[in-house]
């Protein structure tokens, strides 16, 4: 039974996938989107077998399957800006397609459920800024947050310029921005990790998506919660977190909540079980 148990996980999430892949695939008449929903299933449900079998890189491996396949294939190879810029691309264009599809499952749908399970195992930028060896901040959290509006903002601005100007072959500038704007941001992000010792500060102060991506995950069906009643209250928990989130604090208005990228160190690090 408990080996059952073992594959109930991963199945139900490749379950989950597979009817999205099919779902679009029928809907957009285009076979792309089972293959390319399937393999992210595929991918997470490999990650999920891995972590409970206890492989420590577990989760990296997820990050690297998912995150190169974004970021070469479909960025480079494909040319579709996958970025917030694609977003409203193709959003003022009213199609329904690649980014939009991306941003309405990654970052509006499916943070309802998996909160921001797709900046622990599928971003492409966070890949890189994992690898880092500030894993854990060792400074207080700066009063910077403000900052994403601001990246938010300049992206809305970008794209909307754009269109206004009627500007020729704007698929072309899309591609090179999807570039140019992944450059920037591996450039922002290892100087702010370097500066403020922290692998996560792009994430918590620059990263433009969390403007989408904090207010769903409030909702998360999916959250870390402790059991009171095992906890000894050592401190450990909040110490190991990458994101600073008061994991020990049940409410939906816990510190930092909404940050929680569900890395699973505080699990595999509290010496009760009680995460
Ligand atoms: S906050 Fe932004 S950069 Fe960080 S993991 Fe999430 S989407 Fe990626
Ligand atoms: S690590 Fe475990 S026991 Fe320690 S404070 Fe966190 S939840 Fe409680
Ligand atoms: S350490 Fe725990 S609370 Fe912190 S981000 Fe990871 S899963 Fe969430």
């Amino acid at each position: 039974m408990k080996r059952l148990d073992k594959y109930l996980t991963p199945a139900i999430i490749l379950i989950i996938f597979e009817v999205t892949a099919f779902t679009l695939w029928h809907l957009k008449d285009n076979i792309f989107y089972l293959y390319n929903f399937s393999y992210i299933g595929i991918s997470l449900s490999i990650g999920i077998s891995l972590y409970m079998r206890r492989y420590k890189y577990a989760r990296r491996v997820v990050q690297l399957l998912i995150g190169l396949y974004m970021l070469i294939y479909l960025g480079l190879i494909c040319s579709e800006n996958m970025q917030l810029e694609g977003f409203w691309y193709y959003l003022f264009t009213g199609t329904f397609e690649a980014a939009t599809i991306h941003y309405a499952v990654a970052k509006l749908a499916g943070p309802l459920i998996f909160g921001r399970g797709w900046c622990g195992y599928a971003c492409w930028t966070a890949m890189f800024l994992d690898l880092l060896p500030y894993k854990t901040p060792s400074l207080p959290r700066k009063n910077i947050n403000w900052i994403r509006y601001v990246t938010f903002t300049l992206s809305l601005i970008f794209v909307s310029a754009l269109f206004l100007s009627r500007v020729g072959n704007i698929e072309r500038i899309m591609f090179w921005a999807f570039i140019i704007g992944n450059l920037l941001y591996y450039l922002a992000g290892i100087t702010l990790a370097i500066l403020f010792k922290d692998n996560r500060a792009f994430c918590k102060y620059i990263c433009p998506i969390t403007v989408f991506l904090k207010p769903m995950s409030y909702f998360a069906l999916i959250r870390i919660t402790c059991d009171k009643d095992k906890c000894i209250n050592c401190g450990k928990c909040k110490k190991i977190c990458p994101m600073d989130v008061d994991v020990t604090d049940n409410s939906r208005k816990r510190k930092n909540g909404t940050d929680c990228i569900l890395c699973m160190e505080c699990v595999n690090n509290c010496p009760k079980n009680a995460l």
